[in-house]
């Protein structure tokens, strides 16, 4: 089993919290869409080898591409892999983005789910983030998707914001709520460095929120999203039973994926490779046989970093028994901190796995780097 991701690194405007790897020159269209071809040909072998089950339009904005641009993408992937054999087909979409027309054509096309960049449904917080759309578009646009034959869909939730009462995040939860999506990712507001809130908050602009109120707006979301019967199936994600995100389940599990396009990582047989953050320079390095990616093989502790990173994240936690593939020190370690971190009550023990029980999960991050192994040497 494998899995595909495609970065379309446009954007018509960058939102003020935003790290992605992404451009506004939107000429590099034509050339981009070429290029990500040439990438699909010379992955040929992969492409045929591989049972792909989920492909992923990623951004930057995928739905700043045109019908004719996607459908471009779709059809040369088709040459190597049957598109009817994968389960899960996700384009990210901005809500400013969606018609009937453009719902309709993409569903034409395969794809069976879409991930919206909500984030709020509060216009001050749209606008202070620099997002394109408003309030009333996003839900316009959910309806719209809907009504068009979308029935799996996701939308992205912010919080943490430094302007946001308890009382909008209560309201933003219940608009998701009752939007009756099958998914909701909530990410928790990073100040990341080349953002311009990073600016801010070193300007002293904008500051982050106490803790504690980060703590109240997390448990808030936990308990109304349970209510509501969504599962807590990763930190950040939540979906009603079956409707988990079969592609990024399969990056959490371990499986193997190629990315395509500037920016975008691939993981294959223990190696990981991540292809040049630069539009113009991937299309400059597909267009003269160049070299497009940097590749590593993985460690022992990388692996184990990584199965740790990632398994802690999810609600299933950490199969104790895979760490037997790692090598006596990096299984010494993990056991001495199982021990520690239990007795502290961080993880708990059930069936085989070590998970991060609800009550801790907001300190989920420093859990993880408590049991991440650093090579001496
Ligand atoms: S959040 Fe999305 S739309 Fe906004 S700049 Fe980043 S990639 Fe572009």
């Amino acid at each position: 089993m494998a899995g595909i991701y495609i970065h379309v690194p446009f954007c018509y405007t960058r939102c003020s919290y935003c790290d992605f790897y992404k451009t506004t020159d939107q000429q590099l269209k034509s050339e981009y869409i070429k290029a990500v071809c040439k990438e699909i040909d010379l992955n040929a072998s992969f492409l045929k080898h591989e049972d792909i089950r989920t492909i992923y339009f990623g951004g930057g904005t995928p739905s700043t591409l045109k019908l004719n641009e996607v459908e471009t993408i779709i059809h040369h992937l088709q040459s190597y892999i049957n598109t009817r054999l994968v389960k899960e087909l996700t384009m990210e979409v901005n809500p400013d983005d969606v018609t009937e027309e453009y719902i309709q054509g993409l569903v034409k096309m395969g794809v069976n789910r879409l991930s919206m960049g909500i984030q709020s449904f509060v216009d001050v917080h749209l606008r202070k983030m620099n997002r394109r759309h408003n309030a009333q578009q996003a839900k316009d646009a959910i309806r719209i998707a809907k009504e068009n034959g979308i029935a799996n869909m996701s939308i992205d939730l912010i919080y943490g914001l430094p302007y946001m009462s308890f009382e909008e995040w209560k309201s933003n939860v219940q608009f998701a709520i009752e939007s009756n999506v099958q998914h909701i990712s909530a990410y928790h507001l990073t100040f990341e460095k080349g953002t311009l809130y990073y600016d801010y908050l070193k300007k002293g602009k904008l500051a982050e929120i106490p803790e504690q109120k980060s703590i109240e707006q997390f448990d808030y979301l936990l308990n109304e999203l349970d209510k509501a019967g969504f599962i807590n199936y990763e930190i950040s994600n939540f979906a009603i039973d079956g409707c988990e995100s079969q592609h990024n389940s399969n990056y959490w599990t371990g499986v193997k994926y190629l990315g395509l396009g500037p920016s975008a990582h691939s993981f294959i047989d223990n190696n990981r490779r991540w292809n040049v953050r630069d539009t113009g320079k991937y299309i400059q390095a597909l267009s003269s046989d160049g070299a497009y990616f940097e590749e590593e093989e993985l460690t022992d502790s990388d692996r184990y970093n990584e199965l740790v990173m990632l398994g802690l994240r999810t609600s299933k936690g950490i199969d104790i028994s895979s760490i037997d593939n790692f090598n006596p020190i990096i299984r010494t370690y993990f056991n001495d901190e199982l021990k520690k971190q239990v007795s502290h009550g961080n993880v708990v023990l059930n069936d085989g796995f070590c998970l991060v029980p609800s009550t801790k999960k907001m300190i989920t991050d420093r859990i993880i780097s408590d049991f991440f192994y650093v090579d001496n040497d």
